[in-house]
């Protein structure tokens, strides 16, 4: 574990100076603080709310001044002392670090910083001189010290420059800058700016989960900004570009035919693993099971949160690159791992989701009895079978569907819509400890979907080979377990039951076993996932990586789609370099993660009250008879009102390192 020094963090001073190694006091934050990379200590921390020495060599002037240079590039220029006074600072600290300034210079250098501080209006401008004015304020003069002697030789340093919804995002999607675009109008940006990390920006735009808005730091003004609906504004309103910029687009370097990539499945991680491979010049060649593309999007989530058509345009965006999609191609049924390496290709990726529904586990319980649906497979049905080809789904009067997550959610709204005239949602634990999305819930219950809550399915109720009911028992919240979480104990003698000739078992997916044989290497964790290295996303076998949910269990989409582009960028380096190279910006990135429970809440600057934007909605009692998308789209005057409310949160950090 690193021992700091000294520093000062949101004005907290910390000063070991004078101690010994030993005496100095262990925080639980710096345990991962000693290497940078392998052989490579961080000698020094710096970020928006201070920094750290862990080293009583490091240069203080130099460390500032990579901290600074970064901090002046990155300034936007709308305000004046934060476009001039970087600068100005930046200059001050070259002429303190090659000993041509004199001590008075700090004392100007800090002015400049504190009006930077007081007068940006953006998180960059008012964090950009924490550090240095932490430095100056209560270790001056260590600085002062350092002026009398030799100009030092540059320190080596990594900068990095994020924000609390950027780190949030699995894809580190760069979220103030294409909202930036979007106050300036400038809406073929924004959308370049989501394209560089995935192509499906219309269909994350209306689905993603949005770890952004929950790490929003506008939630502690009023609400989170609309982010995931500005995405979708942009990708709507722009969407006639995308044909046109990857019909032209030309890799820089196009790679040999024998470096030919086979990916396996068409789902959110498989198209973005094409998709950077694609963009990187590899010929790609993709395999899917079934007859269409996208995996869960397409075949899970329903048509009113996400439109097939937007999801096929987008998806479409991998063969106008180049990509080759062979339909009704199942590894383990129509070809096998090995096959895939004999036909010549010389990297493989596996993004095969998880597919199998899990049992509940009640008596009497049989997958292949008629009226019992897992929510994957009865999604499916209606997606591919009901909408896409038009064929009739008997689904009888009250259907029963178990589960407290999306997928519960999405069965029990499309049940309604296929004309099931009582939908019963079970769910075992409390209603704030649903998993669901609170939207998805509330809707849900608007458009009439019947909630029993503390409720546990105990039998299946089966009569001449079909099914006739569910016996349900009562739940009592009991004890919290290890991780916090309530238990939940039956209550004796509160079995009831519900007469219904559906039930769809929605608790969870697994990965469908038999893909892969023993002979192709690549092993399974005991929870049945895909075994990987984290860090580079390959599996036990040479040259084969997987990504997705088949690695993570159920996830979603956008972790989905960050793991293609990392197992993309792995393959990149396996195929031209023979091994995966360190990612210095995914280091930087789990330090400022390290850091998270150091930093206080609050934010010091008036800020307009100012509540998101409204989205307007379908009738709750006209859109449950129909798979017409419930959310409208925004206008521009909303998308540009929205927009101003981000309040860009960006930070800039830099690490000082042995080489
Ligand atoms: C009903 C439902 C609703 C959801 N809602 C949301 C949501 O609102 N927001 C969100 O972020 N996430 C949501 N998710 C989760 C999200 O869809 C998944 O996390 C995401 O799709 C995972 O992507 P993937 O590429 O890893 O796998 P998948 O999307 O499952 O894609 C895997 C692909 O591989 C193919 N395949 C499987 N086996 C083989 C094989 N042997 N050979 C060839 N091809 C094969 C499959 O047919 C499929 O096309 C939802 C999931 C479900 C089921």
């Amino acid at each position: 574990m690193a021992k700091v020094i000294f520093g000062a963090w949101d004005g907290k001073v910390i000063d070991n100076r004078n101690r010994q190694i030993f005496e100095i006091e262990e925080h639980p934050e710096f345990n991962d603080f000693d290497e940078f990379n392998t052989g490579n200590p961080i000698k020094a921390f710096f970020g928006g709310h201070g920094f750290f020495i862990f080293e009583k060599k490091v240069n203080l002037l130099d460390a500032l001044l990579h901290y600074m240079e970064r901090v002046a590039r990155e300034s936007c220029g709308k305000c004046t002392p934060c476009r001039v006074g970087t600068q100005i600072i930046k200059r001050k600290l070259e002429d303190l670090v090659n000993r041509k300034g004199s001590p008075k210079d700090l004392d100007e250098i800090e002015i400049i910083a504190e009006q930077i501080k007081s007068t940006s209006l953006c998180g960059l401008g008012q964090t950009a001189t924490v550090a240095l004015l932490g430095m100056f304020q209560f270790f001056r003069e260590a600085i002062l010290s350092e002026l009398s002697t030799p100009i030092p030789l540059r320190q080596p340093c990594e900068t990095y420059v994020s924000a609390p919804c950027i780190e949030a995002c699995p894809s580190k999607v760069d979220v103030p800058k294409y909202i930036d675009y979007i106050k300036d109008g400038k809406f073929t940006h924004s959308l370049g700016v989501i394209l560089q990390k995935y192509p499906m920006a219309a269909t994350c735009g209306r689905v993603c989960v949005r770890f952004c808005e929950m790490a929003c730091r506008r939630t502690q003004v009023d609400e989170a900004v609309g982010i995931k609906v500005l995405k979708r504004f942009v990708a709507d309103h722009e969407q006639g570009v995308i044909n046109e910029w990857f019909s032209a687009y030309a890799p820089e370097d196009p790679k040999d035919p024998h470096l030919q990539v086979a990916v396996v499945g068409t789902g959110p991680a498989g198209i973005a693993a094409a998709y950077h491979l694609l963009l990187k010049g590899y010929p790609v060649d993709i395999f899917e099971a079934k007859s269409i593309p996208g995996g869960m999007a397409a075949t899970g989530i329903p048509e009113y949160r996400l439109p097939k058509a937007v999801l096929a345009k987008e998806v479409s965006i991998i063969e106008t690159l180049g990509g080759r999609i062979f339909y009704n191609q199942k590894m383990g049924r129509d070809f096998t791992l090995n096959d895939l390496v004999e036909r010549g290709y010389a990297s493989v990726f596996l993004g095969i989701g998880t597919h199998k529904g899990k049992t509940m586990q009640v008596a009497y319980e049989d997958p292949e009895i008629q009226g019992y649906d897992f929510g994957v497979d009865f999604l499916l049905r209606i997606n591919h079978d009901y909408i896409d080809r038009g064929i009739p789904m008997e689904l009888g009067e009250t259907m029963v569907v178990v589960g407290g997550g999306n997928v519960a959610m999405d069965c029990a709204r499309s049940a309604l819509r296929m004309n099931v005239k009582q939908v019963h949602l079970i769910y075992r634990r409390s209603e704030k400890e649903m998993p669901a999305d609170h939207e998805e819930i509330e809707a849900a219950k608007k458009e009439g979907v019947i909630f029993h809550f503390l409720t546990n399915p105990t039998k299946i109720l089966v009569k001449d080979g079909r099914i006739r009911g569910i016996e349900l028992i009562k739940m009592a919240l009991g004890n919290p377990d290890e991780s916090g979480r309530s238990s939940v104990v039956p209550v004796a003698e509160s079995e009831f039951t519900i007469d219904t000739d559906h039930i769809i078992p929605a608790i969870g997916q697994q990965v469908e076993l038999g893909f892969v044989t023993p002979k192709d290497g690549v092993e399974l964790n005991t929870w049945g996932t895909i075994r990987v290295n984290p860090a580079s996303l390959i599996t036990t076998r040479k040259g084969v990586f997987a990504g997705g949910d088949c690695v993570s269990g159920p996830a979603t989409l956008v972790q989905a789609m960050a793991q293609g582009e990392k197992a993309a960028r792995s393959i990149d380096d396996y195929l031209t370099l023979g091994r995966i190279r360190f990612q210095p910006k995914e280091r930087m990135s789990q330090l400022v993660a390290d850091l998270q429970p150091m930093i206080a809440k609050g934010i010091n600057i008036p800020v307009k009250h100012e509540y998101r934007v409204k989205i307007k909605e379908l009738d709750p009692l006209i859109r449950k008879k129909i798979f017409e998308e419930v959310e409208k789209p925004i206008s521009v005057d909303q998308a540009y009102t929205e927009a101003q409310r981000c309040m860009r949160c960006y930070r800039v950090y830099s690490a000082i390192t042995e080489h």
